[in-house]
């Protein structure tokens, strides 16, 4: 049996001519390729399956099943899974580049047409996947590729679930921690695609601003970031707040306008934002509202993808040993315990006094400040500074080595799957 199986995946794999490195990332080394069948060239991401060579969870499989299933203009398409030499492989459409590149390249001036134009499609890929009941989990501007004809589209979507939590519980520690929803950083268990539309808020502030809006150095801070721009949320604004596994109370600050965080962004963009970023996930505007929202009939229209600035593909990595690449081991993400004491949010250029109370971690411990923090400055629209500087390295999920329980033949499973998707609840426990 399993020489067959052997057999039968090494057939696969040797459809796919190995090309160059394209990178590596929270799962395992991306591959470029072609396609031997159909010409083209695609993707392919090796996943590490641990020392368990010989397996992988069964729910992991059925639901990148299900992901195969999923195709709309602005989500990467799932072409092909096939196990090979113990290593799982997913073979996703080739892209260009991908947002983050946009966002940093300092020769790319973006107009208010074209931030309007890469939301929107943010969104319309958040849609069509919150409408078949699935979170993405892990947005963030290098998660949103873009493709030759400048259209972008939502990779790694479900994979934070799949292969972040195997065993199926909600984890909260998903997300680059600057992107993540205050429900997740108080350790929500149960959540929404609210979490997705707080992220894509977050990347369209990036958008506005051209460099990260709310850079936590840790929960607590990243919280404190979130408070000190919209202020600390009162019990009237978010209710459930209070009881979320990991709440910790923190002083309360008013919030800055968004005209002030934001003085380039049009009111109707404005408006869009504030409702994007509402604190009750309950509240939040949907992907689907957002996406109808004035801001995206106002003029200027978003402009054709086509014609979007982009900048040049990605240099092609020839030779790039995998060693090479610098792979980021995800932080360790310290929830906070229950409430022992109040937190003051930290407003830097903003509120002397909070600066010192800020350094404190919950135990009430000081903590330094990076270096990149202490270089921070106020957030300003369009802050060309910027270019000149390296962006801090950007937090990323935990790596997660597949569990080794409920392991099953992987050769097997991939040939025998049959989906049944009815029984897949992907938003509870
Ligand atoms: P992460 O887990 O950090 O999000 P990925 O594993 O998705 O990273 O990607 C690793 C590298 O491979 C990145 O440089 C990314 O741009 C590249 N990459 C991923 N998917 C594709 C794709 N479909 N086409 C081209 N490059 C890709």
């Amino acid at each position: 049996m399993a020489e067959v199986e052997q057999l039968l995946s090494k057939k696969v794999a040797d459809r796919y001519l190995k090309r160059e490195v394209l990178g590596e990332g929270t799962y395992g080394v991306v591959f470029k390729a072609i396609d031997t069948k159909t010409g083209q060239t695609v993707a392919i991401k090796k996943i590490r399956l641990g020392k368990q060579k010989e397996g992988v969870n069964f729910t992991a499989l059925r639901e990148i099943k299900l992901l195969k299933e999923l195709k709309d203009e602005n989500i990467i398409e799932l072409i092909d899974t096939f196990p090979h030499k113990g290593n799982l492989h997913l073979v996703f459409e080739f892209m260009e580049t991908d947002l983050e590149a946009v966002i940093r390249d300092r020769n790319i001036v973006l107009s208010p047409a074209d931030i309007k134009s890469y939301i929107q499609m943010t969104l319309k890929g958040l849609s069509f996947c919150h409408r078949k009941w699935i979170l993405h989990r892990d947005m963030k501007p290098n998660n949103l590729l873009i493709g030759s004809r400048g259209q972008l589209k939502l990779a790694d979507f479900g994979l934070a679930r799949i292969f972040g939590s195997p065993d199926r519980r909600f984890t909260h520690q998903v997300f680059a921690r600057w992107y993540r929803a205050p429900e997740l950083l108080f350790g929500a268990k149960q959540y929404g695609p609210g979490v997705d539309v707080w992220a894509a808020a977050c990347i369209f502030a990036e958008l506005l601003l051209r460099r990260p809006f709310l850079q936590g150095n840790s929960d607590i801070d990243q919280l404190g970031k979130i408070f000190a721009a919209f202020g600390t949320p009162k019990p009237s604004q978010w209710q459930d707040m209070v009881y979320l596994p990991d709440y910790v109370e923190y002083q309360y600050v008013p919030g800055q306008s968004l005209r002030t965080l934001f003085p380039m962004a049009s009111d109707d963009a404005l408006d869009l934002l504030s409702k994007m970023f509402t604190y009750d996930p309950k509240s939040r505007i949907s992907a689907q509202h957002a996406l109808e929202h004035r801001y995206f009939s106002s003029i200027p229209p978003p402009t054709e993808p086509a014609l979007l600035p982009r900048p040049p593909p990605k240099r092609e990595l020839n030779n790039a040993k995998v060693s090479d690449f610098n792979v980021q081991e995800g932080p360790t993400v310290l929830s906070p315990p229950r409430k022992v004491r109040r937190v003051m949010p930290h407003r830097e250029g903003f509120d002397l006094n909070a600066h010192h109370m800020d350094k404190m971690d919950v135990r009430g411990n000081e903590i330094r400040p990076t270096a990149g923090e202490r270089g921070e400055q106020a957030p300003t629209s369009l802050d060309f500074s910027v270019f000149g500087m390296r962006p801090p390295n950007r937090p990323t999920i935990n790596r997660y080595i597949l569990s080794c329980r409920h392991l099953v033949s992987l050769n097997f499973i991939l040939c025998q799957l049959t989906l049944a998707s009815s029984d897949l609840n992907l938003y509870v426990e």
